[in-house]
């Protein structure tokens, strides 16, 4: 998946003509491929999601609701243009929405330009997150990614995993003692600040 994942992101930058060293956004890019006015501003409740596309090849129409936030914006813009390129290639999979999901990450956050960030900035998340226009959630996950570090994003609903195959807890009592332990095992947490009940484990 994740070779498909950075491939399709390549692709997407080359089609837009634009070098993925730069964070530019999914907005920007969606408009690069699409056109300027590929993106309307609807109504919130006439969407059952922050965002959706209405395929019409090169003439596709990103929807997004009113009031997002700049990182909401620039993430739903970045999934939709994943879902476009999927569409596009006539990828027809039930994975389908989990790898639009990937691709947005990777559109906002490219690897080149993470390399780069991180060479200026450092790997704390507040800044990266800040820097790509991103939820800390995503960049946290993204870091993982492009870093090969051990990663769980812990939210109350479901926890998720990055990097390599690691024995990670599988009952909810596995997880506290490892948080508990965190510490003292050397492990970084950071409880994320822009999404309630959200916490970070990397292991460095
Ligand atoms: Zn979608």
């Amino acid at each position: 998946m994740n070779a498909f994942v950075e491939n399709s992101v390549h692709e997407l930058f080359e089609r837009a003509r634009l070098a993925p060293s730069e964070p530019c956004g999914g907005v920007r890019l969606a408009t690069a491929i699409l056109g300027r006015s590929c993106i309307q501003i609807v109504p919130h409740r006439t969407l059952p999601g922050n965002s959706a596309l209405e395929w019409n090849g090169t003439k596709s129409i990103i929807r997004v609701r009113a009031g997002l936030n700049p990182r909401q914006l620039n993430h739903a813009a970045a999934h939709e243009i994943g879902e476009w390129h999927l569409r596009r290639g006539g990828y027809d999979h039930a994975d389908c929405e989990d790898l639009a999901r990937a691709i947005a990450a990777a559109v906002c956050v490219p690897r080149p330009a993470f390399r780069e960030a991180k060479r200026a900035l450092g790997d704390e998340i507040p800044q990266l997150s800040r820097a790509f226009v991103v939820s800390e959630s995503l960049m946290a996950l993204r870091i993982a990614e492009c870093t090969g570090l051990a990663t769980a994003l812990i939210t109350r609903r479901r926890i998720r995993t990055r990097g390599p195959a690691r024995e990670w807890p599988t009952t909810p009592e596995g997880w506290n003692e490892l948080l508990e332990a965190a510490r003292s095992r050397g492990l970084v947490v950071h409880r994320i600040r822009d999404a309630r009940g959200r916490l970070v484990v990397r292991i460095p």
